[in-house]
């Protein structure tokens, strides 16, 4: 049985002060919910608040990237060791804007991947195919390919905390969401591949999340599928009810 894990991603949104009031809302709307693993992902400036507004909580925090090197000249860049020293558990690898905005390939997300096993995190790669190639029946090649070069020279050992975020690039911030049947699919193709690369007992124990316009009234229908281990959640982990309503599905 793998405990779903409901990740929240808020992207370039809010303030320390913001950060305070969401949680200050939402830690008593979830309070006592052990079922599900909950965190927290907020932009870099905000870990600090957030790491203080959920301590003595069930609820993680984790950071949106991480460098491949500890430390050096990498303007703009934050490495293992500084979210290490915050206190961050979980780190997203590989989201799509990172890919479709700010030149992140499957080769950096296996760089960064690598970093951030290596250094204890639990980290939540996102992988995913866009319209273009769902349209042209691509999507399953897609998602094959971005795993074997996600987790190329990564041991299954080494790998023992990783999570995988299954995100349709054209369901995410878009309102559309992938079916539950459509994301069970596309899941058992991960799952498929994650057994060849790591082995049977690995992808039995894998938790592969759904996201892309995960919202209140259809959290339910995807948490149902098997093959659905949890949710990444954009704009509808920004509202603490929203949030929370999710996570209680
Ligand atoms: C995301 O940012 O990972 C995401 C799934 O966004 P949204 O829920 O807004 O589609």
């Amino acid at each position: 049985m793998r405990k779903k894990l409901i990740a929240a991603n808020w992207k370039m949104y809010k303030t320390p002060d913001q950060t305070r009031d969401f949680f200050r809302e939402f830690l008593p709307l979830v309070a006592g919910h052990t079922r599900d693993e909950i965190v927290v992902c907020p932009p870099f400036l905000d870990l600090p608040a957030a790491l203080e507004a959920a301590k003595g909580s069930d609820v993680g925090i984790g950071a949106q990237n991480v460098h491949w090197k500890e430390e050096g000249a990498f303007t703009g860049e934050t490495s293992t060791l500084q979210l290490l020293a915050l206190g961050i558990t979980h780190v997203i690898v590989g989201h799509s804007e990172r890919r479709q905005y700010f030149g992140e390939t499957d080769d950096t997300v296996n760089l960064r991947l690598k970093m951030a096993l290596e250094a204890g995190f639990t980290p939540i790669c996102c992988i995913g195919e866009v319209l273009e190639e769902r349209e042209a029946g691509a999507t399953d090649d897609v998602l094959r390919r971005q795993c074997t070069r996600a987790f190329h020279a990564i041991s299954a050992k080494k790998a023992a905390k990783l999570v995988i975020a299954y995100e349709p690039v054209w369901a995410i911030g878009t309102g559309k969401t992938a079916t539950p049947a459509i994301a069970a699919e596309a899941h058992a193709v991960i799952r498929n591949e994650v057994t060849r690369i790591f082995g049977e007992d690995f992808a039995a124990k894998l938790r592969i999340l759904y996201g892309g316009s995960v919202k209140p009234d259809n959290a339910a229908a995807l948490m149902a599928e098997e093959e659905i281990d949890g949710a990444l959640v954009g704009g509808a982990s920004l509202d603490p009810k929203s949030f929370a309503a999710i996570v209680k599905y």
